[in-house]
């Protein structure tokens, strides 16, 4: 299909079937017409938010981003703040904004919202492209797009008189695409806010059908191999060894022999670099290797990634990769180092029942049922931190295409669905007597 021909399609899944009348409450149908009248307005802020770049690392472009949003909020009368991380961390930190509706009544469920600011793409000047439903731009979908339904939602609520029975807070991460590190310090105010929650929703990109309520964890692992430097010719013999290029091609295998076959277990190997001269920057994942055919090989650099469901998958693949490189070929020596990665989000009974009330609230909109995304189908996110303190759910954004480049789109019919899916549903958890497992 073509980028017209799916958008169109696109579009027609997104328009509702007309719902059975008695789906929606009388308050609950006025919040879904809120939603109608304040989309132009989103769209305008999504294009504002689009035309200012905001790569990871811009840092002044992220914040710009976030005095948009922050503006935002301030309208909706929450209290909003700014959070700085340390300087020696190069990241623009965070946006919160935090709501305590006068009417909320005691077993509503205090919600989380999620969002980011930053983007992978760090190249500036790109302008938001608006043709028919599909508008372009780097982050339209990832995730500006999400942020813009995350205000749209509230305006609606607001609008309907619905927002004055709700607790909130809103965080909006400065380096979700390259989180700073030390993760116990940038995603700290995250933690906090998940502590003062019941229920976490994010916004990373959605799609009419699915959601998500478990995802794999993700962090990164260095081999560094040693042999013997010495002529070729003395190879597996005593006094020369193995070489390093055999040890660390013998490391390789048996990770893939012994762990390729687990559920949601991957591991990759992304580089590789040996021979006699070596040079390898981490930062970089880039090196440069010389050595003589005659010379046996003495060092051998290995950078790679590993993908997991639980802490308990990730904590027994690294003692088997750690034994799997102590076992040293004749005259090799090696070590593997694991970097602090993403937690991984395992399914919970009550992320469970917030997707079964956001299939209700779909499917009462006359949208799609909504199924749970396989977790091996989505990558890290900022929810992995909060999954395990409240149930969470995410894939609440938008649909588009094009990620983490600038060309970049977004279905704007999604970002009315969006809107109109998270407001209801942030309205029906409010209400009290609504039991979470
Ligand atoms: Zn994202």
């Amino acid at each position: 299909m073509n980028r017209i021909a799916l958008a169109t399609a696109v579009a027609t899944l997104m328009t509702p079937r007309v719902a059975p009348a008695q789906t929606l409450s009388a308050r609950e149908a006025r919040l879904r017409a809120q939603v109608a009248v304040h989309f132009d307005q989103a769209v305008d802020l999504l294009a504002r938010a689009v035309n200012v770049s905001s790569g990871t690392f811009n840092v002044a472009g992220v914040r710009a981003t976030g005095a948009l949003y922050r503006r935002e909020l301030d309208l909706l009368g929450f209290t909003t703040r700014w959070v700085d991380l340390p300087p020696a961390m190069k990241r623009a930190g965070h946006l919160i904004g935090e709501w305590r509706g006068p009417r909320f009544a005691a077993g509503g469920k205090r919600i989380l919202l999620i969002g980011h600011l930053d983007t992978v793409f760090e190249g500036d000047g790109q302008r938001f492209a608006r043709r028919d439903t599909v508008a372009r731009g780097a982050g339209t979908a990832d995730m500006k797009g999400g942020n813009t339904a995350i205000i749209l939602a509230l305006k609606a609520l607001k609008a309907a008189g619905l927002l004055d029975e709700m607790r909130i807070i809103v965080v909006m991460t400065g380096d979700e695409e390259a989180a700073g590190r030390p993760l116990s310090i940038s995603r700290r105010d995250l933690i906090a806010a998940a502590r003062e929650s019941d229920v976490a929703l994010a916004f990373e990109g959605g799609d009419a059908r699915t959601a998500t309520i478990a995802r794999r964890g993700a962090s990164g692992w260095l081999l560094t191999v040693q042999g013997r430097q010495s002529h070729s010719s003395g190879i597996f013999r005593d006094g020369a060894g193995y070489g390093a290029v055999f040890e660390a091609a013998r490391i390789l295998n048996e990770f893939r022999e012994r762990l390729s076959r687990q559920p949601y277990l991957t591991f990759n190997p992304g580089t590789i670099v040996g021979g006699t001269d070596v040079s390898y920057d981490t930062a970089a994942v880039s090196g440069t290797a010389a050595g003589k055919t005659n010379i046996i090989a003495n060092r051998v650099v290995v950078q790679g990634d590993l993908r997991f469901l639980t802490d308990r998958q990730e904590d027994s693949a690294r003692a088997a990769m750690r034994a799997i490189v102590a076992t040293s070929l004749p005259g090799t020596t090696a070590t593997i180092t694991f970097e602090e990665g993403y937690p991984g989000m395992p399914p919970t009974d009550g992320a469970r029942e917030v997707l079964r009330l956001f299939d209700q609230v779909s499917q009462d909109l006359g949208y799609p049922a909504i199924e749970a995304l396989p977790p091996e189908r989505r990558g890290a996110g900022d929810v992995s931190f909060v999954a395990g303190i409240v149930a969470s759910l995410d894939g609440l954004g938008v649909d588009g295409f094009g990620s983490h480049s600038p060309e970049e789109g977004v279905y704007l019919p999604s970002l009315k669905m969006a809107a109109e899916r998270a407001a209801l549903l942030m309205h029906r958890l409010s209400r009290p007597r609504l039991n979470l497992p």
